[in-house]
């Protein structure tokens, strides 16, 4: 049985459901609530869940950004299941592994919304057993609804057309033509936090994930740099950097509340000017707006250097800004983030993209929306186009299985996972 948002605002309580959770507990079926991504709902669940501890409960659409609730009540709660459909906290079934059991964890993609092949990714890129994958891939939900897994029929591969490229992502193995990815964060050791829980977000746990998926380089902007102290956030670039040649580069960030460290970050993109890739402004965290006069001398300085500008993309406030802003520092290149978010901010996006040079689309968010690789480089072409994470927040394997299954040619997907990045750092000065 399926209980939707109306339901679930007002009547989930335990004396409103008995009858119910007592037919399906008969009947050995579930109790599917959907769009349990509200923190306030989690509570309710919770009750009914102990209300009826022989009730199987599946919670759809819980995300990463409530896990710091979602995962005390799965602890509480043996009897709640989860799909994975939006729950792209970085190493979700890793956690759930070792804190829940593999067996809550269920597959879906919510298609036709999301790309089945992200979804797939992040299944086939977990640090879990194959008879792990399985579980999630469909014994659970077999058990769950009491399907006979013998009467499933497999899909037929030969009728996938998959490339290379999408080959390897589907069989779980890192991809082997070059990648880079132009937006991920790094945390403190075993979590990070910010207002989400980031497991696995240090540079030493973030070096097994690149090595499992095939990524050779992250441009990284540490989590203290956006939070709070962009000169602290250099420092932890400058160690990646030199613990691991090669994988790790940085975006520098300023807080433009404290204006005295700004020299002094500037200086350390001078000093090291291997090691950074360009700056990461981030308003959200710090109460101003990209266009305000205290930024004037940040973005200058990008602009004279030839950096990358990562931009907290993903609405129309911010598309509207880097429309500004790359107008007038026309040597510096802008990254637009979270582009792929939904068609109409995609398009919008895709506008500024064909109006200015120096303006590339970086897709990253968990939405995974099916078609937009496809929409995005028939909008802008592959040029324009870079692939990007945003790990330790998201998972990385979602992010880069929905650039590897997607319908273009396997040249169009070189140049979003590597190429175009590449050929965008080399005009730093
Ligand atoms: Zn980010």
């Amino acid at each position: 049985m399926l209980l939707d948002n109306p339901l679930l605002s007002g009547s989930l309580s335990p004396e409103s459901m008995s009858k119910i959770a007592e037919t399906l507990v008969n009947h050995k079926k579930p109790l599917i609530l959907c769009n349990t991504s509200t923190e306030a709902r989690f509570d309710k669940v919770s009750k009914l869940a102990k209300a009826f501890p022989e009730l199987d409960i599946v919670m759809q659409g819980t995300t990463w950004n409530t896990n710091r609730l979602f995962f005390e009540v799965m602890d509480q709660n043996s009897n709640l299941y989860f799909d994975i459909s939006s729950n792209h906290t970085n190493g979700i079934l890793e956690i759930t592994k070792k804190h829940f059991g593999i067996q809550r964890a269920l597959y879906s993609s919510t298609w036709p919304q999301k790309s089945m092949g992200a979804m797939k990714s992040m299944v086939e890129y977990a640090d879990i057993t194959d008879a792990d994958k399985t579980l999630v891939a469909s014994g659970n939900a077999c058990r769950l609804f009491g399907i006979s897994h013998n009467e499933l029929t497999l899909y037929d591969d030969s009728q996938c057309k998959l490339d290379e490229i999408a080959l390897e992502a589907d069989a779980g193995k890192p991809i082997s033509v070059p990648v880079i990815d132009a937006h991920s964060h790094i945390g403190a050791k075993g979590c990070a936090t910010n207002t989400t829980i980031m497991k696995f977000s240090s540079p030493d746990e973030i070096v097994k994930k690149l090595d499992r998926t095939g990524i050779d380089t992250t441009f990284t902007a540490p989590w203290s740099g956006i939070s709070y102290d962009g000169i602290q956030a250099g420092k932890e670039i400058l160690d990646a950097y030199k613990n691991y040649p090669g994988r790790f580069l940085g975006y520098m960030c300023y807080n433009p509340n404290y204006p005295n460290n700004l020299e002094s970050a500037k200086e350390m993109i001078l000093q090291n000017p291997d090691a950074f890739v360009g700056i990461k402004p981030y308003p959200p965290s710090f109460g101003f707006e990209l266009t305000d006069d205290v930024m004037k001398d940040w973005f200058e300085f990008a602009d004279k250097h030839h950096l990358l500008v990562l931009i907290h993309g993903g609405n129309a406030h911010y598309a509207e800004q880097t429309d500004y802003l790359s107008s007038i520092y026309k040597n510096a290149t802008f990254v637009l983030a979270h582009c792929g978010v939904n068609f109409s901010i995609a398009k919008k996006c895709a506008e500024i993209a064909n109006k200015r040079d120096n303006v590339v689309l970086d897709i990253t968010i968990t939405a995974t929306t099916r078609k937009m690789v496809e929409f995005l480089v028939a909008e802008v072409g592959a040029d324009k186009i870079v692939f990007g994470s945003d790990m330790p927040m998201r998972d990385l394997s979602p992010q880069l299985g929905w650039i590897c299954y997607a319908d273009i040619p396997i040249e169009d997907k070189k140049k979003i996972l590597a190429e175009n990045i590449k050929r965008l750092l080399d005009k730093r000065i």
